[in-house]
């Protein structure tokens, strides 16, 4: 047996619930801890263990992602109703995602892992696009008011020191509707950290895209915001680097993402990315091949699959049916955290080891060997296989690169 990889810093693991519980076991035992010296700081974020600590449990875990820098975590449930009554829970607790993302202030950036025999629906498309929704404010924090008939609307602020600004909206002769929406400059600076950040991470290029032709002081703002914080504090580097930062309004970036080979991030209001995400990650394939990274403004990375907890194969799995769960998200949200942590920490074989892990699973892909999920997408010969056999045969061709 060779030597294990040594690692220096802990990450912060998060463990989580249901399918992908089980998955994050099998990943961890079968693809990383025969090869790692793996150093984590544990937190069970699985439900139970919210319910024993009333969900202190997630808010260390936020604080230890702070402390350390970055952070992987596993799919968690986000209690309903039905969920209060099957866990029998005392409270129903807030999504941990939510409070994660309040702790780090983060923006969530999702890529697609793509493979050459499951084609894009759009053909020119050859590499990923990742989307960064700005999550705050707008139309999800937005008062609105269903309009009864004849009356005047008005937008109206009194500023702390007495300065004011009243103006119609609108003189209405009938019925009609009305809406207010915020946001914040100190979350718009934020987000722009975060996409700048993230851009020289990845080294791709950052396009934003708003509608400030028609919104000259909403949209304007977000414009003119992100242009001062590239200027100021990140323009040498993108020019070191060879990437660019690239202002455009929204139509016309639909339209050159459409025409484009993919490649680069897509920064949008909180409404476009909600939108534009659920776009792209249909036209690239599956949900089960989307990646998540949070990305805070002040350098703290947590990475995660973007789907859920897969309940429905859960159930069947505990059944003692076969399942045919995709861990290949997962995989990836675990290659990306000990490469950013090797990258923090200078651990070039760490390093090296979270390309290879990707790379194993990727050629297992192009192999044709795959979940049920991506056969049907899947041009060329294919073989089935359950979780169990996915992750054996990755596990094969990483032993083959190390
Ligand atoms: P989901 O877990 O993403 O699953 C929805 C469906 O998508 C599955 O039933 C499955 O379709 C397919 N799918 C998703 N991931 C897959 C994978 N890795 N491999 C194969 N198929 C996959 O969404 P959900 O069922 O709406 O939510 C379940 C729970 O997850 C909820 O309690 C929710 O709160 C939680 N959730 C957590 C997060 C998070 O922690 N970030 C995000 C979203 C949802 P088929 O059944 O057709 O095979
Ligand atoms: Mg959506």
């Amino acid at each position: 047996m060779n030597e294990l990889i040594k690692m220096t810093t802990p990450l912060v693991e998060m463990d989580g619930d249901e399918m992908t519980r089980i998955i994050w076991k099998m990943i961890k035992d079968e693809l990383i801890c025969p090869f790692v010296d793996l150093k984590t700081e544990y937190y069970d974020l699985g439900l139970e263990e919210r319910e024993r600590t009333k969900d202190k449990v997630t808010m260390d875990s936020a604080l230890a992602a702070k402390k350390y820098h970055v952070a992987v975590k596993c799919a968690t449930i986000t209690p309903n109703k039905q969920r209060v009554e099957e866990y029998n829970l005392s409270e129903m607790w807030k999504s941990p995602n939510g409070t994660i993302r309040s702790v780090l202030d983060g923006t969530v950036f999702r890529a697609p892992i793509i493979i050459d025999s499951i084609k894009p629906a759009v053909r020119t498309w050859e590499k990923p696009i990742t989307v960064a929704r700005h999550a705050y404010g707008d139309v999800y924090k937005a008062t609105e008011y269903r309009v009864p008939g004849k009356g005047k609307a008005e937008l109206k602020f009194t500023g702390e020191n007495g300065e004011s600004f009243c103006e119609t909206i609108y003189d209405f002769e009938c019925g009609g509707v009305l809406q207010g929406q915020y946001n914040k400059d100190s979350s718009i600076v934020s987000f722009a950290h975060s996409c700048f950040r993230y851009a020289i991470s990845t080294k791709q290029s950052l396009w934003f895209s708003t509608k400030d032709t028609i919104s000259k002081k909403y949209d304007q703002t977000f414009k003119l915001i992100f242009e001062q914080i590239y200027n100021e504090n990140y323009k040498e580097e993108f020019e070191k680097l060879g990437i660019e930062y690239f202002y455009t309004l929204i139509d016309d970036a639909v339209a050159r993402v459409i025409r484009s080979k993919g490649g680069f991030i897509w920064a949008l209001k909180n409404y476009d990315g909600d939108v534009m995400s659920d776009m792209i990650s249909t036209a690239f394939g599956s949900l089960a091949m989307m990646t998540s990274v949070l990305v805070s403004p002040d350098g703290n990375y947590e990475y995660e699959a973007a789907h859920g907890t897969v309940t429905r194969h859960y159930y069947r799995y505990l059944k003692g049916e076969e399942t045919s769960t995709n861990p290949m998200a997962t995989i990836f949200a675990w290659s990306g955290a000990l490469k950013k942590r090797a990258e923090l920490d200078g651990l070039d074989e760490l390093y090296a080891f979270g390309e290879k892990l990707e790379k194993a699973s990727l050629a297992t892909l192009e192999e044709g060997i795959m979940t049920k999920d991506l056969v049907n997408l899947c041009e060329g010969e294919t073989q089935c296989v359950n979780t169990a056999g996915f992750i054996a045969a990755i596990r094969e061709r990483l032993e083959r690169l190390l």
